[in-house]
């Protein structure tokens, strides 16, 4: 006797990690597609499919589930621009000037930092980004290595390297005529890892020469690291380097052929027509911080001009001492609603914010491959939030609700390459009663209060 075979051979479910399922999912493609009741399989960290929840339950073998049912499932948050240690000084250089600013913290970290305090304030950045669905960040600091052992013990995705900066008594104690060497042994130590790129960091065109600055692009250039600056954050910076250099801090940029796809800009506030037309023309990227930028008064960044001109710009906080959080959803609210001040209520909408909180600072760090949307060979950075809250409700568009109306404590779930780092507003890789207790106690040993 012989059997017919079934017409439709039965596949056996394939295995995967983990399946996020059940919510909305805002996957932040091209097309802005929603999956209604939808789901995300990872496999090895990487999104192996997204698509409708009972199609990919009965398709997947899951090792680990979430359920999302009620919730909205979305893109890791992309933090374009921080200082994650400076969670240290927190709170102590408020309602001051940018250089006010800079006077007070230059002198404070130089007495304070060392990789141990580093470590102990990093730790508790991370505890606040992971509860506000920040999955990495692109994080500017002395200590890099010991910024990223404590990453990498959360299973988070920092993205550091050696920052240069010419000033007296630099906080790690190494001179500036070693960084450069220094910066080369570290680059050439990197194994690139997927969802990460080598970075070099230049403080700003106020803290370093012309030839310090194209010392530092060509090492970039040569290791295909990108390069992060502060640039334009306000009217005195550029005044400063105009008069030291006869150039605002773009034209200088410019001039040392330093603008291209593998620069970012932090800030970008005062910017001429023309100095927008020449991001534009080399790709250079911005990460737009207003929460820092309106407290220190620097002005709000002409974004609108920037994103019609075709620059792709990303989102910061900056460090919690210019703008006291790390909450990037902060940054995306105000994003939506400070360029409408000018009177256009259709400067950057809930979408644009929304896209620059995640796929835009993806690919303003030159990961957008990668990073910053949920699609098949993405790595899995992804977070789930709460919509039960009465604040969220009704629901008529998700971008919207996202923008104008979600708050950092929505976040349920946070999970970086498929690992989850929150569950249930838990965290699971960072003891964060320790983690605060540790940095209350460096505060009272330092003197600080
Ligand atoms: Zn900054």
């Amino acid at each position: 006797m012989t059997t017919i075979p079934s017409r439709i051979p039965s596949r056996r479910p394939a295995p995967v990690d983990l399946l996020v399922h059940g919510g909305d999912v805002l996957t932040v493609d091209e097309a802005g597609t929603v999956v209604p009741d939808g789901a995300v399989a990872v496999r090895d960290g990487e999104i192996v499919e997204v698509g409708p929840a009972e199609e990919l339950r009965a398709r997947y073998a899951a090792a680990d589930t979430l359920d999302a049912t009620g919730c909205l499932v979305l893109p890791g948050l992309v933090n374009a621009h921080t200082h994650l240690a400076m969670t240290l000084l927190r709170g102590r250089a408020d309602d001051v000037t940018l250089q006010g600013f800079l006077e007070r913290v230059l002198r404070w970290e130089s007495e304070l930092l060392s990789a141990d305090n580093v470590a102990t304030a990093i730790r508790v950045a991370i505890a606040e980004s992971v509860r506000a669905g920040v999955t990495s960040a692109l994080d500017m600091y002395w200590f890099h290595e010991a910024a990223e052992r404590v990453a990498r013990e959360a299973g988070w995705r920092l993205h550091t390297g050696p920052t240069f900066m010419d000033v007296p008594d630099a906080a790690d104690g190494i001179a500036y005529e070693d960084r450069l060497e220094w910066a080369r042994r570290d680059l050439a130590g990197r194994t690139r890892r997927p969802g990460t790129r080598p970075v070099l960091f230049a403080h700003s065109a106020y803290t370093l020469s012309p030839e310090q600055l194209t010392g530092i692009g060509a090492l970039a250039r040569e290791f295909g690291a990108l390069l992060h600056i502060h640039a334009a954050e306000n009217a005195t910076e550029v005044a400063t380097v105009e008069v030291r250099h006869g150039k605002r801090p773009v034209e200088l940029l410019d001039s040392l052929g330093l603008l291209g796809p593998d620069l970012l800009l932090a800030h970008a506030v005062d910017l001429t027509g023309a100095e927008i037309a020449a991001l534009a023309r080399t790709g250079t990227s911005v990460a737009h911080c207003p929460v820092s930028n309106l407290k220190l008064g620097c002005g709000i960044a002409p974004v609108p001009r920037m994103l019609s001109a075709g620059v792709t710009v990303g989102l910061g906080t900056d460090g919690a001492v210019s703008a006291n959080t790390l909450d990037v959803l902060r940054a995306l609210g105000l994003a939506a609603l400070v360029h409408k001040a000018d009177g256009d209520p259709t400067a950057v909408g809930a979408e644009q914010a929304v896209r620059m909180a995640t796929i835009e600072g993806a690919r303003a760090l030159g990961l957008g491959a990668e990073l910053g949307s949920l699609e098949a060979g993405k790595r899995a950075d992804l977070i789930v939030l709460d919509l039960s809250g009465p604040h969220l409700a009704p629901r008529h568009d998700l971008w919207s609700t996202l923008a104008y109306a979600a708050r950092a404590d929505d976040v349920r779930d946070t999970l970086v390459d498929g690992r989850v780092l929150m569950r249930d507003r838990t965290l699971t890789t960072l003891d964060e009663g320790a983690a605060l207790g540790d940095l209350a106690a460096l505060v009272s040993r330092s003197g600080l209060v």
